[in-house]
């Protein structure tokens, strides 16, 4: 347990009232399949879903396989704002666990917190830059236990950048053209899809970027960007069915992981990266399944 995160992470929690942080899913996510946390973590495991999988699978440390949906963006602020996407991803997961990001609250930090359980200041990524990690993440101590791991994201995103030079399978899909993220987000979700169908790993990343930046262009509840909140929970649901069909002999995990939430920040315009709660409150839906 790393104190310098912890002691970041529990003023965090405190400022913003939250029990939990976005550093929590990799020591949770490890927990799950049994796997050691990396030493620098300083998150926790999340006692409601290490209790489930324990009760539902029979002991600690059996889940076989996971899906973790990582989409950008969106955060506690798009969960009151498109009430109805998110209820379908709650009934999907069964459980909400709200937690509090990180500062400052853009894609590479938080999503360098989350695949490391550690703070922003112990992982070194503290601005919008996108050099590769080098303290330990949940992707070492996978490979290091024998899990096959894919990473599936749009060319040049945080996801596809910070985490390479690591025993895992990058699938870095590009724009078909100038704009047209939804193609490269629609390629990492059918990949993902096609990978479970074939049973080829037993972790998988799949990153959505398009709300986040449909929200920039336009704002964060503008028409383009709840098409992409309604698509990310459409997805969430999809992957689940995937699972079920594909994964059903398999204890498994389906994770919702967005990275931060999201604000306007003129009549036409968001964005997010502040030490404010719409951008910092966040939720991790898990689904906890026992293999038949
Ligand atoms: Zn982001």
């Amino acid at each position: 347990m790393d104190l310098e995160s912890k002691e970041v992470f529990d003023s965090l929690q405190k400022k913003y009232g939250c029990r939990y942080c976005i550093g929590d899913l990799t020591p949770t996510v490890c927990h799950l399949f049994g796997v050691p946390a990396p030493e620098t973590c300083g998150g926790e495991v999340i006692p409601e879903i290490a209790d489930q999988a324990d009760k539902l699978m029979g002991g600690e440390g059996r889940t076989q396989r996971a899906v973790l949906f990582c989409a950008d963006a969106l955060g506690e602020n798009q969960r009151r704002h498109f009430p109805e996407d998110f209820a379908l991803i709650e009934k999907v997961a069964g459980f909400r666990i709200r937690s509090v990001s990180v500062m400052p609250s853009v894609t590479p930090v938080c999503y360098g917190t989350i695949f490391t359980g550690a703070a922003p200041c112990v992982h070194g990524i503290q601005k919008y830059e996108k050099p590769v990690i080098k303290i330990k993440t949940l992707f070492d101590a996978f490979a290091a236990a024998g899990k096959n791991v894919a990473v599936l994201a749009c060319n040049g995103c945080s996801i596809d950048t910070i985490f390479r030079q690591r025993k895992v399978d990058y699938y870095s899909f590009h724009e078909n053209r100038p704009g047209e993220l939804t193609a490269a987000d629609g390629q990492a979700f059918e990949f993902t899809r096609r990978f479970i169908r074939e049973d080829r790993y037993d972790l998988l990343v799949c990153y959505m970027t398009n709300y986040d930046h449909q929200m920039h262009l336009h704002g964060p509840y503008s028409p383009e960007a709840a098409e992409q909140a309604r698509l990310a929970a459409r997805r969430f649901k999809q992957l689940q069915e995937d699972m079920d069909e594909y994964w059903a002999k398999y204890n498994r995990a389906l994770v919702f992981v967005p990275d931060h939430g999201g604000h306007p920040t003129d009549e036409t315009h968001g964005g997010h990266g502040s030490d404010l709660p719409e951008d910092m409150i966040v939720n991790h839906y898990y689904r906890i399944c026992e293999g038949r």
